[in-house]
């Protein structure tokens, strides 16, 4: 068994990823050029404080703990990566990279764990959701929700939830679920003084399903001072949320973000979110089996060099999955939620009817 703990306190991830890429900042986030994709700008940054990257390009994505890093850059599986980060300990210098890095992330994915892994994960979605429900009206998880447009009936149908960082670890004790277990699926991390802690603690939890359950949680963090508004399982490769239960002969519309996916959903329609990882390789031809897609990407603000993460997006969309149909928003409406919340999604979906629900008729 692989501490990986134990590897993480070796190679703090500013060290290792400094080995390839000049990072500038300083304290809780450093940025570079990002080694995965033709990077004009610094588009990468690294937050040493919870051991994370992440690439900003929208045609890009990538994000990941150290042992991502690893895998990505020398394209090797997880026990490789470990390997080589075990090589570290007498600080003899990573193994010269000889392939050109991939640009498309790779890494377990939960469908491929076991039995007790999948049962820590429904303890831990039961957990949360039962917390959410619990909760009032005004209270700020609750309140955040109703301001994304969803209801109580939503709430529940979704199986969203709420982590306090408080609840998991008593309850795995009382079902037997072991710590190594959360740990795997990345629930838990490990704390400086040797306790543990939980990974997702004070976010908005939102699963994904599969045939046979709950396959993944993403985390939303509600403090504006959080370090990454999104924050996915540690060390597990983030799923496009929705794809392990859709139906390919329905009408799909993908999107980039989960919260617009449920407005959508909730108007019964067919959805997947790919969550800011670009659809590239793998990805993209995950959305081969799907016949009539729409893609709706965000609309952004172009950066200093007058480029928008969204035109990026669509241009990615025609080359890697080069079928379907691109729905561009109005030019003022940021995503499918804000538009949800001004009020104006349900004329522009009317524009869209003949398509949208042609698996109705
Ligand atoms: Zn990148």
């Amino acid at each position: 068994m692989v501490d990986k703990e134990e590897i993480r306190r070796r190679n703090p991830i500013e060290d290792v990823v400094a080995r390839f890429v000049t990072l500038r900042g300083s304290g809780k986030s450093l940025t570079g050029k990002c080694p995965f994709h033709d990077d004009s700008r610094a588009s990468f940054v690294v937050w040493p404080d919870i051991g994370y990257f992440r690439c900003y390009a929208g045609s890009c994505g990538v994000e990941g703990d150290v042992f991502t890093f690893v895998e990505l850059m020398y394209k090797v599986d997880f026990r490789e990566a470990c390997r080589i980060l075990g090589g570290e300990q007498d600080a003899r210098p990573l193994p010269k990279l000889t392939k050109r890095p991939p640009k498309v992330e790779s890494g377990p994915m939960l469908s491929e764990l076991g039995p007790k892994e999948r049962q820590a994960l429904g303890l831990a979605h039961r957990v949360y959701h039962s917390r959410l429900m619990s909760m009032r009206a005004n209270s700020k998880p609750r309140r955040y929700l109703a301001e994304r447009c969803l209801t109580v009936d939503d709430v529940r149908r979704f199986g969203i939830g709420y982590c306090t960082g408080k609840d998991l670890l008593p309850a795995a004790s009382f079902a037997g679920v072991s710590i190594p277990t959360l740990q795997t699926v990345g629930l838990v991390v490990e704390t400086p003084e040797g306790g543990w802690r939980e990974w997702l603690a004070h976010r908005v939890i939102l699963p994904d399903r599969d045939p046979k359950g709950v396959s993944y949680l993403m985390g939303r963090a509600l403090s504006p001072r959080a370090t990454l508004k999104y924050l996915g399982l540690k060390g597990v490769t983030k799923p496009i949320m929705g794809l392990d239960s859709a139906d390919p002969k329905r009408v799909t519309v993908v999107l980039e973000g989960i919260f617009c996916a449920y407005s959508l959903r909730r108007r019964g329609l067919q959805t997947l979110a790919v969550m800011g990882t670009a659809l590239r390789g793998a990805r993209a031809q995950q959305l081969q089996p799907f016949g009539n897609i729409i893609f709706v990407p965000q609309n952004d603000e172009p950066d200093e060099d007058g480029v928008r993460a969204g035109d990026q997006a669509v241009d990615v969309w025609c080359q890697e999955v080069g079928k379907g149909r691109v729905v561009r928003l109005p030019e003022s409406i940021k995503d499918v939620n804000d538009l949800d919340q001004a009020g104006g999604l349900d004329d522009w979906l009317r524009t869209w009817a003949t398509w949208l629900y042609r698996d109705r008729s």
